[in-house]
């Protein structure tokens, strides 16, 4: 499921592709839940004739900025993901939408299972600060707000806008933090511990061209069908059973907020 550092890969590819200042020529919408609640037709009405004139990202959200009143976000939830292609339209069969712009260039919206989400507006609602911009200071003082448990907080995007399951639990084992553990009961060394485990994690994932995890079909891949080079480097998710490589001794797995949840009972405290 994509995350910052697998949005952001592809908000990278899309921009070096030359997207960015192009017209939405023509607009297909495919699977008409993909752009709900508008009806296609008001969402085609909407985005065609617009300039795409930035790419940016908040979180998980990737914008298009365009010249008129709204901007398009997309969301790519579990199995969203762009390709192109040049010339005469050949759609694929899980595309969602398509976009065609000037000069040729088809900005593909493919999405197996369907979750992913086009929406228009200013801005993604509800969303706390980037993973990747937040300073320490806004994130302990975020984190003196509350006594929730750490991964449940970390996978709260009005918290910090980004994380989701598989950093989560890289973070927190990197900072050696319980995933249940109760934020109000960190010391300042564990706070700080715990933003620099976040940060790290994130930018390593965005380094490495983000994390893809198996080959199924709904697996992530990048704007050129690549798979990221993170996989390889996650140290507790997936690997439940298996030793943990600080200590040894055989991760465990649990739920938390109905996502499994992978960690070392000796190492995180
Ligand atoms: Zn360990």
């Amino acid at each position: 499921m994509p995350e910052l550092p697998e949005v952001e890969t592809i908000r990278r590819q899309l921009r070096e592709a030359g997207v960015n200042g192009r017209v939405i020529e023509t607009v297909h919408v495919e699977w008409p839940r993909t752009v709900d609640p508008l009806s296609p037709a008001v969402f085609r009405k909407q985005v065609a004739g617009c300039t795409i004139e930035r790419l940016s990202r908040h979180g998980k959200w990737l914008i298009f900025e365009l010249d008129g009143e709204n901007n398009l976000l997309v969301h790519l939830r579990m199995t969203g993901g762009f390709y192109l292609s040049q010339g005469t339209l050949k759609k694929g069969p899980h595309d969602r939408a398509i976009l065609q712009l000037s000069g040729g260039l088809n900005l593909h919206f493919r999405d197996p299972r369907k979750f992913g989400r086009m929406r228009l507006g200013a801005f993604p609602n509800g969303l706390g600060p980037d993973a990747m911009e937040i300073g320490p200071r806004q994130f302990f003082q975020t984190l003196e707000k509350t006594n929730r448990g750490l991964k449940a907080l970390l996978l709260d995007q009005s918290f910090i806008a980004g994380v989701g399951n598989i950093y989560a639990d890289e973070a927190l084992f990197e900072a050696r933090l319980h995933p249940e553990r109760r934020a109000g009961t960190l010391s300042e060394d564990e706070k700080l511990a715990l933003y620099h485990a976040v940060t790290q994690v994130i930018q390593a994932g965005v380094r490495n061209g983000g994390t893809s995890l198996g080959d199924g079909q709904g697996n992530y891949t990048d704007l050129n069908g690549n798979s990221g080079g993170h996989g390889e480097r996650v140290k507790v998710y997936g690997r439940a059973g298996q030793p943990c490589v600080v200590c040894g001794n055989p991760l465990s797995q649990t739920k938390v907020t109905q996502r499994t949840t992978v960690f070392c009972a000796h190492c995180q405290k």
